[in-house]
């Protein structure tokens, strides 16, 4: 069995991730989001989004949802070491993916703040949350951890800074979970999941840098990620450049 077949690099194309979202549909899943209460008579899934690496990506898997008449929540970093939610082209990319309709949350790191107890995490969490609502004119009602650590794990309380915890003993009781982390089903493969009858409320997670256009290796997926990324701040950069009419040559010659 080769790598490709093992690993399913098939499953993490955006093709593919429109095919995984029809498929939740037909099995009769509504998306709700984490503000909706456990509504046993039907099934539910909360489909949700950390952005890690290139909102870009996050905004492609945004309008396939959108195409295709779901809701998803995405989770943004304010400490990430890949892109600053505050420049201007992330904004706007927040907001493109929030007129979508779709939901968002604020996706937490504690190693930033280099949080030791639960009191710190309210107070920072009370922190990030304010200047998020402040830049972005929104308001916020859900987290998720960025890396989880034994320390964020026994965080189980609905709440912590006054938004909802993604990870707190309330969803860990009452919804099955699926996730792609490091560009792979580490546990069950999605389509299985949302095949099986006997799960009928379910989180699922995705990360941006996880799916591309073409079948590539989880590794090849971020590399691309972060390529594409740079690729568009070095055009921005000389177009500007161009336009202001002062680029000077690309060579060594006279
Ligand atoms: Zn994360």
């Amino acid at each position: 069995m080769t790598n490709r077949e093992k690993y399913h690099f098939d499953d993490f194309t955006l093709d593919n991730y429109r095919r995984l979202i029809r498929i939740a549909l037909e099995r009769g899943f509504s998306f709700i989001p984490y503000t909706s209460q456990k509504d046993v008579l039907r099934k539910e899934v909360l489909w949700r989004h950390d952005v890690e690496f290139e909102p870009d990506i996050a905004l492609k898997m945004a309008e396939i949802e959108y195409e295709e008449g779901i809701r998803a929540t995405y989770f943004f970093q304010l400490h990430s070491g890949y892109y600053n939610l505050f420049d201007r082209h992330y904004s706007e990319v927040f907001h493109k993916i929030k007129d979508l309709g779709h939901y968002w949350g604020l996706h937490f790191d504690c190693r930033y703040w280099g949080i030791a107890d639960e009191k710190q995490l309210d107070e920072f969490i009370t922190l990030d949350r304010s200047y998020m609502e402040r830049c972005l004119g929104v308001g916020l009602e859900v987290f998720s951890f960025h890396n989880t650590t034994p320390f964020t794990q026994s965080c189980l309380n609905y709440k912590y800074g006054g938004l909802i915890n993604v990870y707190s003993s309330y969803f860990k009781k009452n919804y099955n979970y699926c996730g792609d982390s490091l560009g792979y089903w580490r546990f069950d493969r999605l389509e299985d999941v949302l095949s099986d009858e006997n799960v009928t409320h379910l989180q699922v997670l995705t990360h941006d840098a996880n799916w591309s256009e073409e079948v590539l290796s989880p590794r090849k997926r971020f590399k691309k990620a972060i390529h594409d990324n740079a690729e568009r701040k070095i055009k921005s950069q000389i177009d500007g450049m161009h336009r202001l009419g002062n680029l000077v040559p690309d060579d060594c010659e006279d």
